[in-house]
């Protein structure tokens, strides 16, 4: 079977460098916001083109204490795309904030900047832009949409480490950005970990509070915070990988580039990267209204794609006192039903994107299309 992902191939590459940050947090005896985390914080951040960095337990207490740290009214609503991992809103809604949903671009997959506006509300303080897939959203014109309406904006960038438009790296578009070191994103640890990234020095000051028990002085608490720290052994490890990165994401995009060219000529519609846009390619994700059907057939047939997301948020049980129905966000509606995402990590080989695509040469050929 060709999987989705495979982790064992880059844990063979970096094993000796990888093996040898652990062992050196374990020898140091010093677990908690040490040496590892500080310096992971400037680097990660020194590399994203932003000041500050605060390392997290996971990316949805990075999404929750960013909002956190904006001091909202438990009425106030934020916009948040409905095409998205579940915690881009959950983390708001357990912020203690309203959760507003909006509809994507049906080609970046991303939150549609006219479906944003027409959810503003006298009420709406904040906007939560999902990089999903590792394709930017339209951060010019959402940016511009916040300031003209004074919200503020966080940017969900789990999925989208290392991603430009332009010259300019994600996460340093709105007032904070969030990232998910979860293993399967393109900048993964050996377990949970995350960061809130700011250029401003207020919320650097907020976020570390929240983190750490609300208090800047040890058993002085100021605010209620909670505890959600990126440990020393993750950091160390993500500190190692952070210097691969780049690469990887070169080579997700050849992967992608080869995917482009084998699938030419089929119905699958396949990813695109916006003029002047760096994809890096979390996800390959293509649409066909033969979905089901397709992913059964390449399951039979040795591969095994994945489907992110089979139900949009608006639709899903947890958030049906939002006030949503189904038909209120048609182009989300519609990508649950089309969306796969097929096999796709750096080390994916040239004869695996063939297979890969040959098998779904097969299946339309098998229907004579
Ligand atoms: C993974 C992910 C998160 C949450 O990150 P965790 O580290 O798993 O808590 C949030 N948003 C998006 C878009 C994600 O893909």
């Amino acid at each position: 079977m060709i999987p989705i992902l495979e982790l064992r191939t880059q844990y063979s590459q970096i094993q000796e460098e990888l093996e040898e940050a652990v062992l050196r947090v374990l020898r140091s005896t010093s677990y908690i916001l040490g040496s590892e985390v500080k310096s992971f914080e400037e680097e990660f951040a020194a590399w994203n083109g932003v000041k500050y960095g605060i390392g997290v337990g996971n990316g949805t207490d990075a999404i929750q204490l960013a909002v956190r740290a904006l001091e909202l009214a438990p009425e106030d609503e934020v916009i948040v795309p409905s095409f998205t991992f579940v915690a881009s809103a959950g983390a708001v809604a357990l912020a203690g904030s309203k959760v507003v949903f909006a509809d994507v671009d049906p080609v970046t997959f991303t939150l549609d900047p006219d479906s944003l506006e027409k959810a503003i509300t006298p009420r709406t303080k904040a906007v939560v832009a999902v990089h999903l897939y590792g394709h930017a959203a339209d951060m010019d014109r959402i940016a511009a949409i916040c300031r003209e309406h004074k919200l503020f904006l966080i940017e969900d960038c789990a999925q989208a480490s290392g991603a430009q438009i332009g010259e300019k790296k994600v996460g340093g578009f709105g007032d904070m950005s969030c990232y998910s070191f979860f293993p399967s994103k393109n900048l993964g640890g050996i377990g949970d970990g995350g960061i809130v990234l700011t250029n401003n020095e207020k919320y650097d000051e907020s976020i570390r509070m929240l983190r750490g028990h609300g208090s800047k002085v040890r058993y002085y608490h100021e605010i209620l915070g909670t505890n959600s720290r990126l440990d020393e052994i993750q950091a160390a490890a993500l500190r190692v990988k952070l210097k691969h990165v780049d690469e990887w994401n070169t080579k997700r995009r050849a992967v992608a580039q080869a995917y482009g060219e084998a699938l030419k000529g089929t119905p699958v519609t396949i990813p695109t990267e916006r003029e002047g846009f760096r994809h890096v390619f979390h996800q390959y994700t293509i649409r066909t209204p033969k979905r089901d059907q397709l992913f059964e057939y390449m399951r039979a047939n040795g591969v095994g794609p994945a489907i992110y997301y089979p139900v949009c948020l608006h639709l899903q049980k947890t958030f049906a006192n939002s006030g949503f129905k189904k038909g209120d966000l048609p182009v989300c509606e519609q990508l649950q039903e089309e969306v796969m995402s097929l096999p796709m990590f750096p080390e994916l080989a040239h004869e695996q994107v063939m297979t890969v695509a040959n098998v779904i040469k097969g299946f339309f050929n098998e229907k004579g299309e």
